[in-house]
């Protein structure tokens, strides 16, 4: 029998400087894919006896070859750019062909709608791959991801055709327009309307915070068709980046996630046919909260790519550092801060592929998603800081590249609803199960 040694034989290699000291750090990483298994399933053999059905993960050996080649990508093309993207505030455009070529656009979306008709679970795989390389491309990817998901969900055959084919087989990508100046957490309230005008709605208002603002070809937006209705009169729209009175702009001077596009959406008067509306008339908000749900739990993934980096780097950097004549791995009080964080990561990675497979199989997964977002955004922050600390000064130097990790992982506990927002939906839940529990009773 074939053995597979799950070693340090990681596929990529950092490189950094300690001192005057080139350093070839080879991390381990608890989901580092052994390349000795990667060219097993590449070579189109067989995977051996020693390949379980399924791993440690729950993965199986496809979810293992499809998880390897976003890891290709993202260690190989992805994370030699992260650095220049991110001092210049730039997204690489390059990247949506890239991506797009792989099939990674659409990874979730079934083959007859241009994707590639795999699942969440792959998703959250690719998504995790590419935050450890460049968190704010995973970002992209996240917004793309939430839009599309939804798309997938409400949008009928001919809009499916018309907006979801195009952007799952990599044509370009999506957009998802809800928070607004004055409306961020309380979505309920947004102000951009939606005036019906015989068989178009005419769209006035504005919206900011937007990922892939500039970039994105599809919006789907948010807007009031009977404003003071609140949830009950939102609908949302399929709005294409060249509709006339439409206009973007971009947000400067990020703090973290500077790589991503981040933005405005400004319509004055804008037309869109009745044929754009995802769904029914004053019926989007459920819509808009469904695909929050998809997006917590790929911001699950992206917090545990950005703290697996920052790991990664801490993990190499205390083999090589040696201070008090040995390395500081083996004083106990960093192997035990190390610990922690390979606890941290490991306890949120199983929560996180758990709640990707609850969607996959199409159960109700709102409670658990905001759990793992809210788990994984607070381990993310936690994870980087300590693997900050444990590079001391350099630390603070951008060459050492923990640095990025800790200013990118200060979006996490924001994005797809801030923390407490998350608290209110777990809270909510809880009250839910025990009324239910005091009416049986
Ligand atoms: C990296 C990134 C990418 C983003 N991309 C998009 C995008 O593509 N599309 C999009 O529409 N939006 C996007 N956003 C915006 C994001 O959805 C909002 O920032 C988020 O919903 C919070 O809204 P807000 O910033 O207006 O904060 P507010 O709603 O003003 O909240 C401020 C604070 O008050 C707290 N708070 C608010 N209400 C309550 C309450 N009822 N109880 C207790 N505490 C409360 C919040 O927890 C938060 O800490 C993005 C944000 C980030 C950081």
């Amino acid at each position: 029998m074939t053995k597979i040694a799950l070693s340090a034989a990681g596929i990529h290699t950092w490189t950094s400087k300690l001192g005057n000291q080139p350093m070839q750090g080879q991390p381990v990483s608890a989901n580092t894919f052994p390349s000795s298994l990667d060219t097993v399933l590449f070579s189109g053999k067989t995977a051996t006896a020693a390949v379980a059905k399924t791993d440690n993960w729950g993965l199986t050996a496809q979810d293992r070859a499809f998880q390897a080649q976003a890891r290709d990508y993202a260690q190989t093309i992805a994370l030699p750019r992260a650095a220049k993207n991110d001092k210049e505030m730039q997204f690489d455009i390059r990247a949506v062909q890239e991506l797009g070529s792989r099939g990674f656009l659409g990874v979730a979306v079934p083959k007859k709608n241009g994707g590639m008709g795999l699942g969440y679970l792959q998703t959250v795989l690719l998504l995790e791959q590419i935050a450890q390389a460049d968190p704010s491309m995973a970002i992209s990817l996240n917004a793309h991801n939430l839009a599309v998901s939804l798309m997938e969900k409400f949008c009928n055959d001919d809009q499916k055709k018309k907006f979801l084919k195009p952007l799952a087989s990599g044509q370009g990508l999506a957009g998802f327009g809800m928070t607004e100046e004055k409306v961020g957490s309380d979505v309920a309230n947004i102000e951009t309307t939606a005036t019906r005008d015989g068989k178009h709605f005419v769209i006035n208002g504005g919206k900011r915070l937007i990922t892939n603002a500039n970039i994105a070809k599809t919006f789907v937006l948010l807007a009031s068709t009977k404003p003071g209705e609140k949830a009950r009169g939102i609908t949302t729209f399929l709005v294409d980046a060249n509709a006339p009175g439409f206009t973007r702009g971009e947000i400067k001077d990020k703090v973290g996630i500077r790589g991503a596009d981040w933005g405005t959406l400004k319509f004055h008067q804008v037309r869109v046919p009745e044929e754009n509306i995802i769904g029914s008339e004053n019926d989007g908000f459920k819509n808009a909260m469904y695909a929050l749900n998809c997006g917590r739990v790929l911001v699950g993934a992206v917090c545990l790519g950005i703290a697996q980096g920052a790991f990664d780097r801490a993990l190499a950097y205390a083999r090589k550092r040696v201070q008090f004549e040995k390395p500081l791995i083996e004083h106990q009080a960093v192997l035990h801060q190390l610990a922690r964080m390979e606890a941290d990561i490991t306890q949120c990675r199983q929560y996180v592929y758990h709640v990707a497979k609850l969607r996959d199989q199409g159960a109700d997964f709102s409670h658990e998603a905001a759990i793992a977002k809210l788990q994984a955004s607070e381990m993310a922050t936690r994870v980087t800081q300590q693997a900050q600390l444990l590079l001391g000064g350099n630390g603070i130097l951008k060459e050492f590249e923990v640095e990025r990790y800790v200013r990118d992982a200060l979006a996490m506990p924001i994005i797809e609803g801030a923390t407490n927002i998350q608290l209110n939906i777990i809270g909510k839940g809880l009250q839910k199960r025990s009324q239910s529990e005091r009416s049986t009773s």
